[in-house]
């Protein structure tokens, strides 16, 4: 059984060997992009070159690119723990052409890799492409042969020109396409339906990989001008490859999330490793780590503010596991046993990364346990099924409960939060602040802890990220 670093690896591999420059996996935090809150994607690190503005001394790139979609365009914080597929942190596999192949090979090198390089057999996979792109449906049906009856032409949402799981977009602007995408079926023991219907989003069959035919650039008032060249951008998901080359159904069954999920169950001291809080856990201390790694530091906005949420998320986990000690830093060397090699600059910093958690562990330890007892008081007391905004808007101010924290505990007792009274609750505080002339607690943390906060340090993107672009190979 071929292990998740030597899946890696061998898809690195597939790609060096067809004249594709292997290319290091770029900052998290991207370089070139203001628009952009975290790297979402294989592509980010090539954007200038697919607008034609970069050039590069190759002409086909292949990645291992660390990936988190917690915000912004692609956000799956909400799927993780509730999906078998989605983390915050992953990493995709992809390759890339700028102005020099096209569908045809693209199509082939995908199939080629799938079915003969990883042997699996072509009625479990599943083709879509974009509605009106005769051309790649002609390549899939006339020339690879797939079966038409596992092949399905995905349109443009209601109403919506260009929006579709079938075109592709890095975000609001920037380079985009259509795209056509290859699903894997895990079978009819798992609920889901095929790709394009009703019940599509459950978990049978999983999108595993997305060929991007990059086109146009989409301007900030939707106008779609064309690239000076056509380019090939693509996309698989790491950890669902592995999963299913390992024999699983589940990305937590692959030996790395393993690995994390054990070491979880060691520091939380849970013996039932098939809690869904060890899964978050172990998907949660990736993208902190990577982030910290990246330069990113908990703070009450922008990117800071991301990682402190999900920061908080995890170690509430850890809290309904009943653990009342640190726990979360102490995931930091489990986390580089499994991907120190392939990532050295998180071994680099393991130190620091342990400390940022620790720091930030300790500081909502103060609170968190008073913010649950208030929690847990007024839903004994809840007369219909929603917690009330002054309740989400006093954690959220005194205990430093993000609200996506509260909606996520709301949502495992089957409760909502009323939206709307937290936000009157947040306006009124604004303006209490306003007529105070301060800007007053950000995050309900007391204004000692803020003035106490460091701002998001930047590391630079040189040891890690798009300037330098390390060619490995
Ligand atoms: P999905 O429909 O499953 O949410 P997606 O269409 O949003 O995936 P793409 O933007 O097409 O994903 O990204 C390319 C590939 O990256 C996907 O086919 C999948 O294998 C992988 N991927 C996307 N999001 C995640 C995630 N949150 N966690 C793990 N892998 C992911
Ligand atoms: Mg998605
Ligand atoms: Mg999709
Ligand atoms: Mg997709």
């Amino acid at each position: 059984m071929k292990t998740t670093a030597e899946i890696r690896q061998a898809f690195l591999d597939f790609f060096a060997a067809r004249e594709h420059r292997v290319v290091k996996s770029s900052s998290l935090v991207p370089g070139n992009d203001p628009t952009l809150l975290f790297t979402n994607a294989g592509m980010v690190q090539f954007k200038d070159v697919f607008l034609g503005s970069e050039k590069r001394a190759y002409t086909r790139a292949t990645s291992a690119q660390r990936c988190v979609r917690a915000g912004g365009k692609h956000n799956d914080l909400e799927n993780v723990g509730y999906t078998a597929r989605h983390h915050t942190f992953f990493e995709m596999l992809g390759n890339f052409s700028f102005g020099d192949y096209f569908k045809k090979e693209a199509i082939e090198f995908a199939w080629d890799f799938l079915t003969n390089s990883c042997g699996l057999p072509a009625e479990r996979l599943w083709v879509t492409v974009y509605e009106e792109d005769d051309e790649a449906a002609s390549i899939w049906l006339d020339e690879i042969g797939v079966d038409p009856n596992r092949f399905t032409r995905i349109g443009d949402k209601p109403g919506k020109r260009y929006d579709s799981d079938n075109f592709w977009a890095m975000g609001d602007t920037g380079p985009c396409g259509p795209c056509t995408e290859i699903f894997y079926d895990h079978g009819p023991d798992v609920p889901g339906g095929p790709p394009g219907s009703p019940d599509e989003d459950g978990d049978r069959y999983i999108e595993i990989w997305n060929l991007v035919f990059m086109q146009f650039d989409r301007a900030a008032d939707g106008t779609m001008s064309p690239l000076p060249a056509p380019c090939v951008d693509t996309g698989m998901g790491l950890e669902r490859l592995a999963a299913i080359l390992q024999g699983g159904h589940s990305n937590y069954d692959i030996d790395l999330f393993q690995h994390l999920i054990k070491a979880a169950g060691r520091v939380t001291a849970t013996d039932d490793l098939a809690v869904p809080s060890l899964k978050v856990i172990a998907d949660h201390i990736r993208a902190c780590a990577f982030l910290i790694v990246d330069g990113v530091l908990p703070s009450n906005e922008g990117r800071g503010y991301v990682l402190r949420r999900i920061i908080r998320r995890a170690i509430r986990h850890g809290y309904k596991l009943g653990c009342k000690d640190l726990f979360f830093s102490r995931m930091v060397a489990p986390l580089v046993e499994v991907m120190g090699e392939a990532y050295p600059e998180l071994s680099d910093k393991q130190a620091y990364v342990t400390e940022v958690l620790e720091r930030e562990e300790t500081r909502f330890g103060e609170t968190l346990d008073q913010g649950m007892k208030l929690l847990e008081a007024a839903i004994v007391e809840l007369s219909d099924r929603r917690i009330p905004g002054e309740v989400a808007f006093k954690l959220y101010d005194t205990y430093g409960f993000p609200i996506d924290l509260t909606r996520d505990i709301a949502r495992e007792r089957e409760l909502n939060v009323d939206e709307e009274g937290f936000e009157r609750a947040m306006g009124e505080q604004r303006e209490r602040a306003r007529a105070a002339g301060s800007f007053g607690a950000k995050d309900g943390l007391p204004a000692e802890l803020i003035a106490e906060l460091k701002p998001t340090e930047f590391l630079g993107y040189s040891e890690t990220g798009v300037d330098s672009a390390e060619v490995l190979a």
